[in-house]
């Protein structure tokens, strides 16, 4: 993407040869990446905002039900062929003989989750609900704040030593570092494990494998960057599992809006008819070919703005061969994971006085030295975060 300078001002010069135009930024105004919102790709969507438009009459969807015929009885068809012809594309998940549950957002997805793996006995003590740490911040209050008989939030997979039954959640690649993961705990009992695969689309990661695990989870709102829909799915390969999902959606929403699935299905349509009609197409019309260099050229500047600012470390991330790409890429998480060099305790503080608000370590079951940053935000705000980042040793 090309990004213009302001005013014909020259741009910021950082030693790996990347520049980083002067923002609009007010000098006193808080840069906010703490936060995941996925704005990033919204160019994207304006330049194909015709062919994404749905116009949706006052007397159409109006009820409850999608498709009496699937065992998820609100998901509209469209959305169903939609969500496949995805994958199928992609090629990130098998997705055959797996039951398609379709929820609310990925956090509701979460919560049918972990209502259905629950044991149903109610003389069992709560299942344990674990993740390697740094984990994603929001599945310790996600899991806890009902404070159920069914399920309990206990911290870190890795520390997990009780012989007692778990569901593990393995987010790959990882919030808030990027990595990728396999289950680790190291227990006498066998556990269930959900994979959150929020970020295993080709912008942030390589498309090594075509994932075939028992439950696997997906969201529209990192896929795409249309978040506001409050679309997710699973994967599920037991139908009891599913059939307890679906229930769990039916009390906690009657369903997912079809509004949204009818908007979602659209533009993932637009996303594939894209790579179908390969030949006639600029590969700047291709969403993932376009996000992608959008998160690779973000990571280029951001790595420039670390290096000049000789405060932090960066996670490194190994290169990989891509099967979407058919290419050798490295990864470009959606967020950024700074380590504070020596002398600096408490990395959210110290971003905070930089007027560069993020989500320390604490948050993940970390150190304080650690934060995470946001690298799907507007593009205003993402110059404005490299120009302060840059200068943070001499503020
Ligand atoms: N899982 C992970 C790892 C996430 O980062 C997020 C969004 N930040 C979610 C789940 C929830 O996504 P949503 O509810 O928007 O689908």
């Amino acid at each position: 993407m090309v990004v213009s300078t302001i005013n014909g001002t020259s741009p910021l010069s950082h030693s790996n040869g990347t520049t980083i135009p002067l923002s609009t930024f007010s000098r006193n105004s808080f840069v906010n990446v703490e936060k995941g919102d996925p704005v990033a790709f919204r160019p994207y969507w304006e330049k194909v905002r015709d062919e994404c438009t749905v116009e949706i009459k006052c007397d159409e969807w109006m009820s409850y039900l999608g498709d009496t015929n699937n065992l998820c009885w609100y998901m509209v068809p469209q959305m169903r062929d939609a969500i496949l012809r995805l994958h199928n594309v992609v090629g990130n998940a098998v997705t055959k003989d797996k039951f398609l549950v379709l929820g609310t957002g990925s956090s509701q997805i979460y919560q049918a989750l972990l209502y259905a793996l629950s044991p149903s006995e109610s003389s069992h003590r709560p299942i344990n609900v674990v993740a390697a740490a740094p984990y994603y911040s929001e599945y310790k209050d996600a899991t806890d704040i009902l404070q159920s008989k069914l399920f309990q939030w206990t911290g870190d997979a890795a520390l997990y030593d009780k012989d007692e039954p778990y569901i593990e959640v393995v987010t790959s690649p990882n919030n808030p570092d990027g990595t990728l993961r396999v289950p680790v705990v190291n227990s006498g009992v066998e556990g269930k494990i959900i994979y959150d695969l929020a970020y295993y689309w080709p912008q942030y990661t390589p498309i090594t494998d075509q994932l075939d695990h028992d439950v696997m989870v997906f969201t529209f709102s990192k896929c795409t960057g249309h978040a506001g829909s409050r679309i997710g799915w699973a994967f599920v390969k037991d139908i009891e599992v599913a059939k307890k999902m679906i229930r769990f959606v039916q009390l906690n929403s009657i369903g997912v809006s079809r509004e949204s699935q009818i908007r979602a299905a659209k533009m993932i349509g637009v996303i594939c008819d894209g790579y179908k009609n390969l030949k006639s197409i600029e590969s700047d019309h291709l969403f993932f070919d376009y996000s992608k260099r959008l998160m690779k050229e973000r990571w280029e500047k951001f790595k420039g703005a670390i290096e000049k600012s000789k405060v932090f470390t960066l996670t490194k991330y190994p290169t990989s061969y891509c099967h979407f790409n058919k290419d050798l890429s490295e990864q470009y998480p959606a967020f950024a994971w700074l380590k504070c060099l020596e002398g600096i305790k408490d990395g959210e503080s110290y971003l905070e006085k930089l007027k560069i608000r993020t989500r320390g370590g604490g948050r993940f079951g970390v150190d304080a030295k650690y934060v995470r940053v946001s690298m799907i935000g507007t593009e205003d705000e993402f110059i404005e975060l490299c120009t302060r980042l840059s200068n943070a040793k001499r503020e």
